[in-house]
């Protein structure tokens, strides 16, 4: 077998979140408006369903393929990459750490669903499905993600895992808010996240956090030469960093400088705000909690739009972390 691939799998996907993350990343970047996901935690098993513009035959077949991408196919495309994806690594990637993938799917075009399976060494050939899907999207099923990486799994907490995986989805659909998403447990009827399509960022936001807190933000709307920053903010609560979103290009980050600038900020502001003894002033018991080296001090949701060429995304293997 592939010693490599799986060892460089192991880097690329390290987390049932991270598998799901790729996966709903993929829908969004075939265009779907309606995201489903299901998942048995335990079982490591999940599935990702989207109403996106499927797979031809051509493209099944090279689906899974090490490097194989659709989305760039030279090196001026880097310099625009208005897709989340770009390598080309993460099917693979979940191919060779799963004990079993299904990727089922058909085009708008075309009145036939393929279906093609992976064992963790082969792909198998793609074959016409018996059962058509009744519209166009793709299914992606996996099925005991991690078997070959006993510790992973071991140390892997499933109500943990729960939480990583409904916050990451609701921070990811900020910037699609008219895309549904679903995540369901597996057997059972409880829907982790619910969110129907909406109109706007903000709405997204006070569906998935409530109103109150979503009033508590003041628009955001900055123009410079090269980049533009839009967004809510604001400075009230002492809530923990759940609530802070940074994007850029609607790929969200985690942990920059920006954040920490963005914090400071905040807190500037809502420093002064209480020596004018303003209404809005923060509540003097509530100290600001510190934790990371990160002054939890406000809400935002806050995308940065640039050129491409401005950022380097490839920094880390998420994508999350930027310079
Ligand atoms: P990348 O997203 O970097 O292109 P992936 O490994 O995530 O790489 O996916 C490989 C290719 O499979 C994509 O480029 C795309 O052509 C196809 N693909 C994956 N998921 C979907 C999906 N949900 N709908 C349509 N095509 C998909
Ligand atoms: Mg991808």
């Amino acid at each position: 077998i592939n010693v490599q691939a799986q060892l460089r799998s192991g880097v690329a996907i390290f987390s049932l979140q991270q598998c799901v993350e790729e996966l709903i990343l993929n829908s969004i970047d075939a265009g779907a408006t309606c995201v489903a996901v299901k998942i048995d935690i335990e079982a490591c098993k999940l599935q990702v369903i989207d109403n996106g513009s499927g797979m031809c035959l051509e493209d099944m077949e090279k689906v899974g393929l090490r490097y194989n991408t659709s989305k760039c196919s030279s090196l001026e495309d880097l310099d625009n990459l208005h897709f989340y994806g770009f390598r080309g690594e993460a099917i693979s990637s979940i191919v060779s750490l799963a004990e079993m993938v299904e990727i089922s799917s058909r085009t708008k075009q075309s009145v036939k669903t393929y279906v093609k399976s992976f064992n963790e060494t082969n792909a198998l050939e793609v074959f016409e499905a018996q059962t058509v899907r009744p519209s166009a999207g793709t299914t992606v099923s996996v099925y005991n993600l991690f078997h070959n990486m006993p510790v992973r799994r071991k140390r892997m907490d499933p109500v943990l895992e729960t939480e990583r995986i409904r916050q990451r989805v609701e921070a990811i659909s900020l910037m699609h808010p008219s895309v549904s998403f679903t995540v369901k447990k597996e057997n059972s009827a409880h829907m982790m996240v619910q969110l129907s399509k909406t109109s706007s960022t903000y709405y997204r936001f006070v569906q998935i956090h409530g109103l109150n807190r979503a009033q508590k933000l003041g628009e955001v709307n900055y123009e410079h030469e090269q980049f533009q920053i839009t967004g809510h903010i604001g400075r009230e609560g002492h809530y923990n960093n759940s609530l802070q979103f940074l994007f850029v290009n609607e790929r969200l980050l985690l942990k920059t400088r920006i954040h920490k600038t963005l914090n400071c900020l905040l807190k500037r502001v809502s420093g002064a705000a209480r020596q004018n003894n303003s209404p809005t002033s923060y509540p003097v018991t509530s100290s600001p909690k510190q934790k990371g080296g990160y002054d939890l001090h406000g809400i935002y949701v806050i995308n940065i739009k640039c050129h491409y060429s401005e950022y380097d995304i490839c920094l880390e293997p998420a994508k999350s972390l930027i310079e």
